[in-house]
Formats: C-alpha cells, structure tokens, sequence
C-alpha cells in the first residue's frame, strides 16, 4: 500500500504524514511481519531520547545554525593551521566526550536491539558514532556477533588513530588529553561534579564559544614516541565532512541491504549520500522500504516508499513486542531488552555552557 507522499515545497514547508500511534504500529507490524530478514537502517533521531542532539529539528534546519563543522583535510593538515584546528577540535571533544561515553540506550536502541536478538532484524547500518545500538545488544551477545550484525557507516567515537595507523582505545585516550591539559581537566571535573552538561553534537563536540584554543594540548601519539616520532594528527575513528568512507564499509553497506528483504530507516533525514545510496540500492531491487521519521527526509517522493511521520521508541517496542509474540516469555533476554531503554532527551536551551579555566 502506498502512503501519500509527504511535499517538501522550495520555501521550507512540509506536510507530515501523521498517524494515530496504532496506526503507525500497524503499517510496521504488516511491513516486518511479511519479512525474513529485515536490514535496518538508522539516524541521530534515534538517539535524542538518549541526550544526544540531533543536527536537524522537525523542519529539516539545523537545529544550531552556527554550527560548523570541522572538515576532514582542516583535522589531518600536518601543518601550523592543522594542529590549530586540532587543538579546536580535541578541546570540544574532550568536553563534549564524558556525556555521549555515559548516555544510555533508549527504547529504540532495546527494541532494535530485541527484533535482532529475536531475528527479525538481519543487519543493522547506523550512521551514528555514539555507540549506543552496540551498548544495548552487548549485554547479550558477544563482541564478534555485535560486529558481524551492526555496521558503523561513519565510524565511532570509541577508537582513536593517528596517522599512522595506531590506535587508542577512546578512554585511553581521553586519559591522555587530561594529562596533558591539567586545567581543562579541573574545569571537566567541576561539570560533571556541578552536574553542568555541555551541548553535545551528535560526533561528540561541544557548542564552546568565545574560548582561545591555543592553551590545549593535543599529546603526540605514545606508539609513534616508542618508535622515536613525535605525531600528534590524531583522529578519532570518525568519517568527518570532505572524508570519504572505507571501501569496505560501503561494501559492506551495500551487501547489508542484498542480504536483507526489506528496508526499515529510522530517525534520519537521510541527509547524507552514504545512507541515502542505501535507500536507492534497495528501492533498485525492488525490496520495500519503510520510513519512520519526524520531518522530511532525502527519499520522500522516491517510488516505492511508505513514509510515516513518527517518533520510533514506544512505537518500535510495541512493533517488536507483536511480532516477536510468546518468544519473549520463551526468552529472558527479549523481555529484558523490551522492558529497558532510558528516555532523557536533551534540554531545549542554546547557551548552556561555561567559558571554560581563566
Ligand atoms: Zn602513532
């Protein structure tokens, strides 16, 4: 059955398709119940209800205007102008690291997590770096079955590398940043015991304005000082803005979708190619793709495409709950997953944050 499309005018407005709840749930239930192996594919809106911001609002805007980015060749230049924006970048992320490293999986994250320990769910391919899908399925799965099932599109904020290839473990590496910066490590100290939490980014940064860089050290790599290098163009392992993600990865992405029957994106306005290609390559092989968003998204009007206006947690549960059935009682694991799942979602204000030590 076909939704109506929703009608992204030039002049910003948009029509949700807004359904009542057990509709939405329905259309889900008739979409995944007719599947043997579902690939999902999801976005930052998943995990707002995390305490993790979305880039875009309802609308589609950016919800901070002023944000910008660091781009890829700004963070790898070897130079003078490199290892400032290094500097920039290191210092929000130092700030902007402790919240995404503690933030917990929401019920989308369990109910997601549920549908693939209880097979409905075959692949999943996120683009986000905040590890929450991993959190919520380790507890119940080892390390090698998560990596086999859940492919990071752009990377994670867990791994760090230098240039040359060795890699830290992020907490490590946090570590490193707060040796060598011993008065940023005070003023992290003092947000997190006064409770103050700095405006995330969904790659980890922080909004911090009006504060000079130029103090922040970004430690050189210890392997390539072993080796009797000093390096310090470090990168978290973060496919940034002009960088291009691995071969493998995209491989991967694609084969993701083969593999799978059908297509469920949630929470993604598909603003970025290496997802929206994914939508494309499913909808080329004729595999039916589902919606669920709140907001526009880069595949509204393809052909094929049942969209749906929404937010997914209650209602993924609830999905994956009919679906799965006398499983869950069969299963502990399905009924821990599908009873857990935090909801804190991230405050409204702008200027939440102090200007840093000095
Ligand atoms: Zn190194």
């Amino acid at each position: 059955m076909r939704i109506s499309i929703p009608n992204i005018t030039s002049n910003g407005t948009y029509t949700p398709v807004l359904l009542p709840v057990t509709q939405t749930i329905q259309r889900l239930v008739d979409f995944l119940g007719a599947s043997t192996g579902t690939a999902v594919l999801t976005g930052a809106g998943v995990s707002v209800a995390s305490g993790i911001r979305a880039y875009r609002g309802d609308h589609g805007r950016y919800i901070n205007p002023n944000y910008k980015p660091i781009l890829y060749q700004e963070l790898v230049d070897k130079g003078e102008k490199g290892a400032g924006f290094r500097k920039r970048y290191w210092l929000r992320s130092y700030l902007g690291y402790p919240p995404v490293r503690d933030a917990m999986p929401n019920t989308s994250h369990t109910a997601i997590a549920a549908g693939m320990h209880g097979s409905m769910f075959k692949r999943l391919i996120t683009q986000n770096v905040d590890g929450l899908h991993v959190k919520a399925l380790r507890p119940f799965w080892d390390a090698s079955n998560v990596r086999n099932h859940i492919l990071e599109l752009h990377g994670t904020l867990f791994r760090v590398h230098c240039q040359r290839g060795h890699v830290f473990d992020r907490d490590e590496f946090q570590g490193m940043l707060s040796e060598s910066n011993p008065e940023w490590k005070q003023f992290a100290d003092e947000l997190e015991r006064t409770g103050q939490k700095p405006r995330t980014n969904p790659d980890g940064d922080v909004a911090l304005d009006g504060v000079a860089y130029d103090e922040f050290v970004v430690p050189n790599c210890r392997e390539c000082l072993v080796e009797g290098r000093t390096n310090s163009v470090l990168k978290p392992d973060v496919v940034f803005f002009g960088e291009s993600i691995k071969g493998w990865v995209k491989d991967r992405s694609f084969r993701d979708v083969e593999d799978c029957d059908r297509l469920l994106v949630i929470g993604t306005t598909l603003a970025t190619y290496s997802a929206f290609r994914l939508v494309k390559h499913a909808v080329e092989l004729n595999k039916p793709v589902f919606v669920l968003n709140m907001g526009p998204t880069r595949a509204d009007g393809l052909p094929g495409i049942q969209k749906v206006d929404g937010l997914s947690g209650s209602v993924l549960s609830e999905v994956v709950r009919t679906i799965l059935g006398s499983d869950i009682i069969r299963d502990p694991a399905l009924n821990t997953l599908l009873s857990s799942g935090v909801t804190c979602p991230p405050p409204d204000d702008v200027h939440d944050m102090p200007k840093g030590p000095g």
